[in-house]
């Protein structure tokens, strides 16, 4: 870690995003942060001069570390299964549960970081970890311990399954929890861990998994925990027409009218996906101040459609990115993330009729130029997004009391030749590279290209012994 008032340096970047209420880009742009804080950001002949750290970023674009807001790290562990591999959402978890509950605490750490050291790889800087299968001796704990390791910022979940087969759920019963040791075990990781302090590294939430492996008295029960704890709440929602099936089945209301139910509408809730929602619902996330992760591959993948997030900006919904489980993305790839959320904005132009009264027009005419996602507006779902989402106003830019959390792609890779008319863009038109620095809090995470907080080769090499035990397993 850095030692005691510790300063960093960043100095002649070919281009500063920062994300600020002006979303200046700076030309020549740097920033001069003090024990993971930042203190100035500015033309580089404007800052202090010198400092304990220096990067000399010139022929790098810099941009605010991304803010990956749904993921399920242990899934690492579980990537590009054979039998999982062209078959819909409940399909596709019937085949993975047993495996994932089979995991050792040890494959949970290992699966922590190698999902963390991809996520830094390619820009990303604070991670939420929906974790919701603790079984095997596993808890929250591991990949706690895995993140401090790496280094970077991290949410997590206490999350939770309850709901098992036998009772109408989808998990196999010897997958799910009893519901007094989901909240037993919340409260101890919430008091053990959760920091809510500006600059905090390490905040717990409470994640019941989904209307389909929770039951409703365990939904009620962890949103009156979380709230009185102070920590917020999350879940799958909306995510397929399967779902929306099961929740019409079961509680005679569709997935949204379900949770409003339960009391979840709430600004200290966001759900992942959101994908199947009507302009009602929309309007229901605006006025509860409720956000939404959207997580664009793991859709595409499992083929659950496409969530409406221009509508939703449209509307004023908090909206962030998330890679979702790597096992239905099937990676970590958190800029190439943003960049599918801005192709995918795009291919939704052409399966929806015109906004005006005019449905002849076609999609190039410039009265549908607002239906287009831009490369900022994507990084800004990856960046301020994420952040609104999560609940942080400390993170997302970089400007004076913002943490020193960034990346910086180097100029001169081969995926950027000819691209650099408008580098900030290219950072997603192109194909995206490994971030050339990473660092968060002020410490480098990611240097030249490389991790240089842990031994990643030997981490990947163990990673995978214990992925080779998992898919041996049968369902
Ligand atoms: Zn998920």
């Amino acid at each position: 870690m850095n030692p005691p008032d510790s300063t960093l340096l960043v100095r002649n970047a070919t281009v500063l995003v920062t994300m600020d209420g002006a979303r200046r880009e700076i030309a020549g742009g740097g920033l001069f942060a003090r024990n993971g804080i930042i203190e100035a950001v500015g033309p580089s002949e404007t800052l202090p001069a010198t400092a304990d750290r220096i990067l000399d970023l010139d022929d790098h674009v810099v941009l605010p570390g991304l803010v990956n807001c749904h993921h399920h790290l242990d899934q690492t562990l579980t990537r590009n299964l054979p039998v999982a591999q062209n078959v819909n959402l409940f399909r596709w978890l019937t085949a993975h549960y047993r495996r994932w509950a089979a995991r050792t605490p040890e494959a949970s750490r290992t699966a922590t970081l190698v999902g963390l050291a991809e996520l830094a790889l390619t820009g990303c800087t604070t991670c939420f970890d929906h974790a919701y299968v603790f079984r095997n001796g596993c808890t929250v704990d591991d990949q706690i311990a895995a993140a401090r390791e790496i280094g970077l910022r991290f949410m997590v979940s206490r999350g939770s399954m309850s709901l098992g087969q036998s009772r109408g759920g989808l998990p196999p019963d010897d997958c799910v929890e009893a519901e007094e040791d989901i909240l037993a075990d919340s409260e101890r990781v919430i008091a053990r861990y959760h920091d809510a302090a500006p600059g905090s590294l390490l905040q717990i939430a409470l994640a019941p998994c989904s209307p389909f492996s929770v039951t409703p008295e365990l939904m009620r029960d962890s949103a009156t925990l979380a709230r009185a704890k102070g920590v917020r709440l999350h879940t799958h929602l909306a995510e397929t027409i399967d779902e929306e099936r099961y929740t019409l089945a079961r509680f005679g209301k569709r997935p949204v009218a379900y949770m409003e139910e339960l009391g979840w509408l709430g600004e200290d809730v966001w759900f992942a996906h959101a994908v199947h929602v009507n302009a009602h619902e929309i309007g229901c996330f605006k006025g509860a101040e409720v956000g939404v992760c959207h997580c664009p591959s793991s859709n595409m993948r499992l083929a659950s459609g496409i969530a409406p997030v221009k509508a939703y900006r449209r509307a004023g919904v908090k909206v962030g990115l998330g890679v979702d489980g790597s096992a239905s993305n099937d990676g970590n790839n958190m800029l190439g993330e943003a960049r599918q959320a801005m192709l995918l904005a795009r291919l939704q132009i052409s399966l929806r009729p015109p906004e005006g009264p005019d449905t002849t027009l076609s999609t190039s005419d410039p009265s549908r130029d607002a239906e287009w996602m831009t490369a900022r507006e994507a990084l800004e779902l990856a960046t301020l997004g994420g952040a609104a989402v999560l609940g942080r106003s400390d993170i997302g830019a970089l400007a004076p009391g913002k943490c020193a959390d960034f990346f910086a792609l180097r100029l001169d890779d081969v995926a950027f030749a000819g691209g650099l008319a408008d580098p900030v863009a290219a950072a997603l038109f192109c194909t995206p590279g490994r971030a050339a620095f990473t660092v968060v809090h002020g410490r480098p995470i990611v240097a030249h290209g490389e991790i240089v907080s842990i031994d990643l080769a030997a981490v990947v090499a163990e990673h995978n012994r214990h992925a080779a035990r998992l898919a041996a397993l049968s369902e």
